[in-house]
Order: structure tokens, then C-alpha cells, then sequence
């Protein structure tokens, strides 16, 4: 059986510096991340406080959800990652996040617009509003696959909270951090009456472009990595 030991170490760390910078709770959102070459990930165990949790508590399973290393049930939320990387094959990475500032827009019903370059080149042209749909439910399944065709890397969850994905676990964790400083910059912004400016609309086509680059590396990687297995 393959060595899942680094995968689930990621997992455990990425989940303590989310929960640590107060983007997790401690049992409040979850973080997967895809087996390299496999229709498998390691992910964040369902009703696990994550202060108490170490690297052998995460589970491995495949796009299935069976059980392939690990005692406890993949969080309930798995449906969700694994429907984004079917979706998305320049995603390797998932982070479902309660963080305060982009939860507020769960709540005013609104997306986040292109505001800064370090928000652009990173979670792409817009933060997309999702409609609601209940944990592990079809519904949320359904909308969050069809709100992330838009190529985009983080995604605003009615009532909930936020998603974002990425590369790599490292730069999932980075996201849900820019995330949450351009929620709470937007939010103070739109509260304090003045009329906000936009980022130029050249300098945004521009940063998505240079994300679309990093995204397609990554898909043409993952595409040789099943040719070179299946070879
Ligand atoms: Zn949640």
C-alpha cells in the first residue's frame, strides 16, 4: 500500500494553522488534499476536535469515500472536495473554511470583486456567491461544481462559509488567509459610505492570465503523472 504518512501530516498541519489563525474551529470546516497520481485524497475525519487530532486521526479514502487508511469516516463535507477535483484538474488542494469576514458575505448575499492583485492572482477574477445546500447535501454538491466552471479558487457558501482551493495545500491555507483579509478590508470599505474603486480592468485580466498558467502546469502534471502510471 502506498505511503499516505506525508499527505496526512499536511493535512494535520495545514488544519492547525487554519484553526489557529481562527479561519477553522475546532471541529468547524475541514482540508483534503489529492493522493498524487490516485482518485484519492487525505482528508480532515468527521466530529474530530482538531485540537486533539494527530496525523494517524485523518483519513484516506477514494472518490468513492470508501475507507482506504484511517479509523475515523472522512468529514461529512468529502463529497464536496472530491466533486471539485473531478471538476477542476488544476486543483490538488481543498479548504472549507467558517472564517468570520467572508461568512459575513454568506449572509449579505454577495460575491467579492476584483479588488487587489494578491486577490486576483491568486483566487482569480471574482469570490463567487453559492447558493445555500445542507452539509454533504446533493444540493451543495450541485452548486458548488457549478459555480467553480468559472475557474476561480475561492467561493462564498450561503450560511455557511467559504471554500477555497488551490495547487497545492500551501497555497490553499495562503488562500483562505487572502481571503479573509480582502473580506474584512471589502466589508469595512462598503461600511464606511465612500464609493470604492475597483481594480483596473487590464491589471485583473492580466493576473488571471498569470493564475491560469500556474493552473494549467498543474493539470498538464497531474495529466502525465496517470499517463506515466497507466504506461
Ligand atoms: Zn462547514
Amino acid at each position: 500500500m502506498a505511503d499516505f504518512g506525508k499527505y496526512k501530516q499536511m493535512v494535520l498541519d495545514t488544519t492547525l494553522k487554519l484553526v489557529d489563525r481562527g479561519l477553522m474551529t475546532a471541529t468547524g470546516g475541514n482540508v483534503s488534499v489529492l493522493i498524487d497520481g490516485a482518485d484519492m485524497v487525505a482528508v480532515t475525519p468527521s466530529s474530530k476536535d482538531y485540537t486533539q487530532m494527530c496525523a494517524d486521526d485523518v483519513c484516506v479514502c477514494d472518490f468513492d469515500r470508501k475507507i482506504i487508511e484511517g479509523e475515523f469516516a472522512p468529514s461529512v463535507e468529502t463529497g464536496m472536495h472530491i466533486s471539485l477535483y473531478k471538476a477542476r484538474p488544476d486543483v490538488s488542494a481543498v479548504v472549507h473554511t467558517h472564517q468570520v469576514y467572508a461568512s459575513i458575505f454568506s449572509l449579505i448575499q454577495s460575491p467579492i470583486p476584483a479588488l487587489f492583485d494578491e486577490q486576483v492572482v491568486n483566487l482569480g477574477k471574482e469570490v463567487a456567491f453559492v447558493p445555500y445546500g445542507l452539509s454533504g447535501s446533493p444540493d451543495l454538491l450541485k452548486n458548488i461544481t457549478a459555480a467553480a466552471a468559472n475557474k476561480c479558487c475561492a467561493y462564498i457558501l450561503q450560511n455557511h462559509g467559504a471554500i477555497v482551493m488551490a495547487t497545492d495545500l500551501d497555497q490553499a491555507a495562503r488562500n483562505a488567509m487572502i481571503l479573509e483579509k480582502v473580506a474584512q478590508v471589502y466589508y469595512l470599505a462598503l461600511t464606511s459610505g465612500h464609493e470604492l474603486t475597483p481594480l483596473p480592468q487590464q491589471m485583473a485580466d492580466m493576473l488571471v492570465f498569470l493564475l491560469d498558467g500556474k493552473q494549467k502546469a498543474e493539470s498538464k502534471r497531474k495529466e502525465k503523472l496517470k499517463q506515466d502510471a497507466g504506461a
